[in-house]
């Protein structure tokens, strides 16, 4: 079969992957992502969180020292590593990626409908107040407001149990923690989710046919319209929607 993309801007891609299986449809995904996007002269960095045994432990380790030693409050030490270069070296390189990147992608299976604590903790200790939000930088006015984010996922249940009617509920809102919460709040406008629903229950075929749609979305990234959430405009002084 002959597929033809579109030619593209070269595009700094960022992949946070977050599978601890290295055979797994996650790592297939991840794999494929790569080969399509440097095939087409983009860049590509991913940080494979498990293979770099990434620490998710969010705690004073965080920095290299600290304003209050007597009393640890993580925002406050946020800022202060901020101001004095004061982030341990791990998350320094995860900021540096996030800063790098035009568009980031979370590529990880649904545990517990939502991220798996490994990927939840790199965005505790790498997201942090001062550099990445803060000061009136968020949403629409947020750090990375010129940049594009990304969710890949892999679910085990299938298709139609994440439908408005399905036993586990739309997927849109099961995401829209994550999507809204963590990557909009900083900034980046959000394109609509890659979802393989039931993974390990489909065929080679279905998989197979779920790595080209996904070699299409990405190709046509440029082209994909972000999911659409108020502006800070839309809101009063208590940060409700004007009527
Ligand atoms: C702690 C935990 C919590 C969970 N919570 C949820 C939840 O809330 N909701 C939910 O729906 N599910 C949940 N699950 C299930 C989980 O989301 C799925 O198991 C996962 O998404 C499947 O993706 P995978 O990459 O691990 O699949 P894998 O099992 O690794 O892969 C699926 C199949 O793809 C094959 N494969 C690998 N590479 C390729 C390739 N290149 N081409 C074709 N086939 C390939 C593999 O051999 C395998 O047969 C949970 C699981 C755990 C462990």
């Amino acid at each position: 079969m002959y597929i033809t993309y579109r030619i593209i801007s070269q595009m700094k891609i960022f992949i946070v992957h977050a599978h601890p299986e290295e055979k797994s449809f996650n790592a297939a995904l991840t794999r494929h992502a790569t080969n399509v996007l440097e095939a087409s002269g983009n860049e590509v960095v991913i940080s494979d969180l498990y293979a770099m045994k990434f620490d998710p432990v969010s705690d004073r380790r965080n920095f290299t020292f600290q304003q209050d030693s007597n009393y640890f409050k993580q925002q406050l030490e946020e800022k202060y590593a901020t101001e004095n270069d004061g982030f341990s070296a791990d998350i320094k390189a995860e900021m540096e990626k996030l800063f790098w990147c035009d568009v980031l992608i979370f590529q990880f299976p649904l545990w517990w409908f939502g991220l798996p604590a490994i990927l939840k903790g790199w965005v505790d200790r790498v997201f942090a107040s001062g550099k990445i939000y803060g000061g009136g930088k968020w949403y629409d006015n947020g750090i990375f407001k010129e940049k594009k984010a990304m969710l890949s996922l892999t679910t085990g249940g299938k298709l139609p149990m994440y439908t408005e009617i399905g036993i586990n509920g739309d997927i849109r809102s099961i995401l829209y923690p994550i999507n809204h919460g963590i990557l909009h709040f900083v900034g980046f406008d959000v394109l609509p989710q890659f979802v393989v629903f039931g993974a390990s229950q489909i065929n080679d075929e279905r998989r197979q046919a779920y790595l080209e749609e996904y070699a299409e979305r990405l190709l046509n990234i440029n082209d994909t319209h972000p999911i659409i959430y108020p502006v800070l405009a839309d809101f009063d002084a208590d940060f409700q929607l004007k009527s």
